[in-house]
């Protein structure tokens, strides 16, 4: 098997390698559809220049057409009727705006009749024309078409004479045409927001712009490669190396030239690059925003991916600290879900209930399952501690959601302190439980022995201490002759500590019985205001002694009988009020007070005594616990007292607790059942004393 780290190894390096791919996928998927469309839109917007070019052309071309018509008409009606030739040329001037002038010419090449717009024509204007290349055009029956000429006023014009009939005795109608009636057409075109469509004449000089100063101002373009191409009769677009320029604030023009071949003219039609190609150029911003998100992603899956693999290898470095935690803890630990499916046991569980997580992993575990699988028999028990031979009451340990309880198995006999927690899942529903198994059964036998070591011990102490006591007693008494002062002093502080062995010896039995749980108790009604009446009473003599005020405040009304065991009772009895006279010093006062709480009778034993340290309190019920300001006061105690007591009022269904701080006294308040249900039916080995111990 691969180890996690090859495995998170190999994974990055997959990772890089897809990760490269994507780019490059991206990259040449981009390039692929960006370049050809890019390219593709370039076409489309020299295309659409062509096509205006070409309308330019055609509305230029039928513009001449049409003048040219309306004169070769005039010609016509001339050739009949030549006697009405003023009339004639006055109405070709009136039905004709662009023509400026129109000149009739004899068959000599002279002007013998001419009509001007805007200007009286005398004898002396007339010219003789016959030397020019119009003449002569016309002379061999050809429409003659000049080149352009620019007015007194700067206005281009453009001459065109038409043959007339010979035998009229003229030999051409000649009309000057102003063209600035076409700037109308060019300003009507529209290229765009910024682009223009103009015509150029042979010589390059602009006769027809939106922009009328260029004309009038005679700008001229022939420097312009584009330009020089298409008056010399050949189409051109700025896509051809060198056709390209700037215009007069320097931005790069896409531009389309047509030759106008009827005049040697050009027709021009450009736009500068960043209006026409403004649709490639925003394709191009898209691809660069698309390219870098797309890149963005990739990064952002791989970093995904990055983070899920650390999140893995922490995930797989926690279980193996978990799994070596677990194997090697000295208890058991089982956790099964809420089906009751094993799903995690650890070695020293399965050495423990004598089992293979192998064989039972995942199996759903029911009450019957030990039926036909007795090896299972503890295991079952265990889920289920009803099915155990025996189960205590759980018991919650205090501030936590942890429980615990005992629990004994019987294949294999076990004897188990198990804690028990439920497995919360991150929606906080219940996902299983987990039970940690503390195996006691070695404890609880030590504990047997030791117990029933003491146990020997004291019985066989006591005999002896017995005879002592009765020897000192007889020879006190006098009954061995009279004795002298101080030979009853020496023999009375004998006979004192003897009794205090007599006491450490029954205190220690006393708890090796109840640790057996075999402290016998004999169970009757009493009436327990006149029994504690009684007990206080014994007290008058000692705290007369010690001036110490001790007080019984009676209960109220009356109070059920008490179901108890008198003799252990008063033994606990006697227990905390020993102690509350002990630990007062002379002058000091003990109350005792007696009340009913419901279905309880509750006594609180309040004195004004040295109190007990606060650090010290959570000890006070322990076994041989004396606290840190009473062994100063040198006062005499074995420790046992409050552990008897503890367990002489539990055992009757009673609690006992207490408030105190040093130097103030303290409270021990206590409380019985007055209802006999309320009385544990048996007596149990004390488990709280285990649970310290755990
Ligand atoms: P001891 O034989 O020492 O009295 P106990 O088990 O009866 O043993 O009491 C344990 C310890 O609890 C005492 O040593 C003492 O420190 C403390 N204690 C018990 N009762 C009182 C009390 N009324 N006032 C002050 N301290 C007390």
């Amino acid at each position: 098997m691969r180890s996690f780290s090859e495995f998170s190894i190999a994974k990055r390096s997959q990772l890089w390698f897809l990760g490269v791919v994507a780019v490059l996928t991206i990259v040449s998927a981009n390039i692929a559809w960006l370049f050809p469309t890019r390219d593709e839109l370039s076409e489309q917007a020299y295309l659409l220049h062509r096509v205006i070019a070409i309308d330019v052309k055609n509305q230029l071309f039928a513009f001449l057409s049409r003048y040219e018509r309306s004169l070769s008409d005039g010609v016509d009606v001339l050739n009949q009727i030549k006697e009405r030739k003023e009339d004639i040329i006055s109405r070709l001037l009136k039905e004709n705006q662009p023509f400026e002038s129109l000149t009739l010419l004899d068959n000599k090449g002279n002007e013998v009749f001419k009509n001007h717009r805007f200007l009286l024509i005398s004898e002396s204007d007339l010219k003789d024309r016959s030397e020019e290349i119009l003449y002569k055009t016309v002379k061999e029956g050809r429409v003659y078409r000049g080149p352009v000429e620019i007015s007194g006023i700067s206005e281009p014009i453009i001459t065109i004479a038409v043959p007339v009939n010979t035998n009229t005795g003229f030999s051409a109608l000649v009309a000057e045409i102003n063209l600035k009636f076409f700037l109308d057409v060019v300003r009507n075109v529209s290229v765009g927001k910024e682009g223009v469509a103009y015509v150029v004449d042979e010589n390059g000089y602009v006769i027809a712009h939106p922009n009328s100063s260029l004309v009038f101002g005679r700008a001229n373009f022939i420097d312009r490669k584009i330009i020089a191409e298409a008056v010399s009769g050949r189409e051109a677009d700025t896509r051809a190396a060198g056709f390209n320029y700037t215009n007069e604030r320097g931005e790069n023009m896409l531009a389309v030239a047509l030759p106008f071949e009827l005049m040697g003219w050009a027709i021009v039609v450009e736009d500068p690059d960043s209006a026409a190609l403004g649709a490639s150029s925003r394709i191009l911003n898209v691809a660069i925003i698309s390219f870098i998100l797309e890149i963005l992603l990739v990064i952002l899956l791989i970093w995904n991916y990055l983070n899920l693999i650390r999140a893995a290898a922490l995930f797989y470095g926690e279980r193996n600290q978990r799994e070596a935690i677990l194997n090697s803890l000295s208890d058991g630990v089982i956790e099964y879900d809420s089906e009751f499916q094993i799903v995690l046991m650890n070695p020293r569980a399965e050495e423990l209930l004598a089992v293979h997580f192998k064989d039972i992993g995942g199996m759903a575990i029911t009450p019957d399952f030990a039926k036909n699988n007795p090896q299972y028999k503890s295991l079952v028990e265990l889920m289920y501690p009803a099915l155990a031979p025996y189960s205590s009451s759980i018991k919650e340990v205090p501030g936590t959601h942890v429980k615990t309880m005992e629990i004994h198995t019987s294949s294999p006999e076990l004897k188990m302190i198990v804690t028990l927690t439920q497995v919360i899942d991150q929606n906080g529903s219940v996902r299983g439980f987990l039970k940690i198994l503390h195996d006691i059964s070695r404890e609880r036998l030590l504990g047997r022995i030791k117990s029933e070591f003491v146990s020997i011990a004291a019985h066989q102490l006591r005999t002896p201490l017995s005879a002592i006591k009765w020897t000192l007693k007889l020879l006190l008494d006098g009954d061995a002759g009279a004795l002298n002062k101080e030979q009853t002093s020496f023999l009375e502080r004998g006979y004192d500590t003897n009794e205090k062995m007599i006491k450490l010896v029954n205190d220690l039995l006393s708890v090796a019985r109840i640790e057996e749980g075999r402290f016998g108790y004999d169970f009757q009604d009493i009436n327990f205001n006149e029994f504690l009446e009684a007990a206080i009473k014994n007290y008058a003599d000692i705290v007369s002694r010690k001036s110490i005020n001790l007080k019984f405040e009676k209960i109220d009304g009356e109070l059920p009988l008490v179901y108890a065991d008198s003799e252990k009772l008063s033994l606990a009895l006697n227990n905390l009020l020993d102690n509350a006279v002990k630990y007062t010093p002379a002058g000091g006062k003990v109350l005792v007070k007696l009340e009913r709480k419901g279905n309880y009778a509750l006594v609180s034993i309040m004195d004004t005594g040295v109190g007990i340290p606060d650090s010290e309190q959570p000890r006070v019920f322990s076994k041989f616990f004396r606290a840190s300001n009473v062994i100063k006061m040198e006062t005499e105690g074995t420790g046992l007292g409050l552990f008897i007591v503890h367990n002489i009022i539990k055992r009757h269904g009673g609690d006992i607790h207490f408030t105190s701080h040093e130097n103030h006294g303290a409270t021990f308040i206590f409380t019985l059942p007055l209802k006999k249900e309320l009385v544990p039916k048996e007596e149990a080995e004390p488990l709280e004393e285990f649970l310290e111990n755990v």
